[in-house]
């Protein structure tokens, strides 16, 4: 981590400005500059590769052209309408999700995944309104955004320190334990929501059996089954949903379907854009006036979130998330069996996985960083690869060799 008596002069004017004008609520360091592709460079000159994706939003990388493009022809034609109009980027992309989640829906379009998962909290509420049911059950060590309700959904402690009191309705049970979250389901519940891959505590994905589990329990107690893709989905699994991709591992699931999704962080490829699909035996439950937002769904956005989409498909970056991913689980599997007092357990699918270190989470992604690589911490004892899906063999090689060279060192 840069202190600030390590910073250059470059930097230092730089974290100058947010110490004294910039709220204190992130732990920082680096001044970025520039990216392209899976790189990065900070303010000094010094070269990254970017394998946290900005948090698993940039998912065709840095600079991609295809975006680019896209957004400069709809800068050039419509950037912003609001919603009492129709226009085509956002008709487009509504298809789009709609296809690629394969199942009859609608789509809700806003800003971020606190904002999507607020849709799917409200639609819980509908849901259940004329039978008294208005709460949800969620899992514990899940994470569902920062909004006021986003906290409270979230089962982590840390995220509600002193935003009491709680908000009614919120119970938490063990992810991946069905009869848990059976018994935790109270009169009061309209709705069950789950990562399909646990993110921000560490990568932990559903079991197929459990998802399966879910679904059958909801319908047998009139709930909704509610997932929280906002960092699972958009291919990162080498499926466009994780469930798609831990169903289709499991050998089954063709028929499977949740009520409702949360979408955002790679949706836009580091546009800000979120989207909620609701299956559309519920659509009816939203009329004009129940829900809306002033950006939701700017052309500006969906067309940069249309190239994501086409990028992926034209460029098989499902394949090659896929790819890319058991290339560097395998590498990572070599490093745990010849480290294990160092790394604990190595998981993941596609783009997405972490590894459980012995060592202090921070302190090694430090370390990293200053070997040029960079990666998300999860806690203080798990690292996070969320890399763009068009990385190349080269690039997860040269992750790796940081991790096991950094990792085998002196710590
Ligand atoms: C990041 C994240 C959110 C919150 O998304 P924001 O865009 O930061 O509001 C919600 N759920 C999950 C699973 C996330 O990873």
């Amino acid at each position: 981590m840069v202190r600030a008596a390590q910073a250059t002069a470059a930097e230092q004017s730089v974290i100058a400005l947010y110490d004294r004008f910039v709220l204190n609520t992130y732990r920082r360091s680096r001044v970025f500059v520039r990216g392209k592709g899976a790189e990065v460079w900070d303010i000094n000159g010094k070269r990254y590769l970017d394998f946290g994706g900005g948090i698993a939003v940039n998912a065709l990388g840095h600079a991609h052209p295809a975006i680019r493009e896209a957004m400069l022809a709809q800068l050039d034609q419509l950037v912003h309408t609001s919603n009492l109009y129709y226009t085509l980027p956002q008709a487009l992309l509504a298809e789009k999700i709609v296809a690629h989640t394969g199942a009859p829906g609608r789509v809700f379009f806003c800003n971020s995944g606190a904002e999507a998962n607020e849709l799917l909290f409200k639609f819980a509420r509908r849901h259940g309104h004329g039978a008294g049911r208005f709460g949800l059950v969620t899992m514990l060590h899940s994470f569902h955004g920062r909004t006021l309700a986003g906290i409270h959904a979230t089962g982590q402690e840390k995220v509600r320190e002193r935003f009491g009191p709680p908000l009614p309705g919120f119970v938490h049970a063990p992810f991946n334990d069905l009869a848990a979250v059976e018994a935790a389901i109270t009169p009061e519940t309209a709705a069950v929501l789950t990562e399909g891959i646990q993110g921000e505590s560490g990568i932990v994905p559903a079991r197929a059996d459990f998802l399966l589990g879910l679904r059958d329990l909801c319908d047998r107690r009139g709930l909704l089954l509610l997932i929280d893709a906002v960092q699972c989905g958009m291919f990162r699994t080498g499926r466009f949903q994780s469930w798609q991709r831990i169903l289709e591992d499991a050998g089954g699931g063709g028929a499977f379907a949740p009520d409702g999704i949360a979408m955002a962080k790679s949706l836009g490829g580091g546009v800000p854009i979120g989207a909620v699909w609701i299956a559309e035996k519920h659509a009816g439950l939203f009329q004009p006036g129940s829900h809306g937002t002033t950006f939701g769904g700017t052309p500006l956005a969906c067309a940069a979130a249309l190239a994501v989409f086409d990028t992926v498909e034209r460029e098989g970056l499902m394949q090659n998330a896929r790819r890319q991913g058991e290339h560097l689980m395998s590498r990572l599997a070599v490093l745990a069996a010849r480290r294990p007092d160092v790394v604990r357990d190595v998981r993941g699918l596609g783009c997405m996985a972490a590894i459980e270190i012995t060592r202090d989470a921070l302190e090694t992604n430090g370390q990293l960083a200053e070997a040029g690589l960079l990666l998300i911490p999860s806690g203080t004892r798990a690292l996070r690869f969320l890399p763009p899906l068009n990385i190349t063999d080269a690039e997860t090689a040269e992750a790796c060799d940081i991790v096991a060279r950094v990792l085998q060192g002196s710590g």
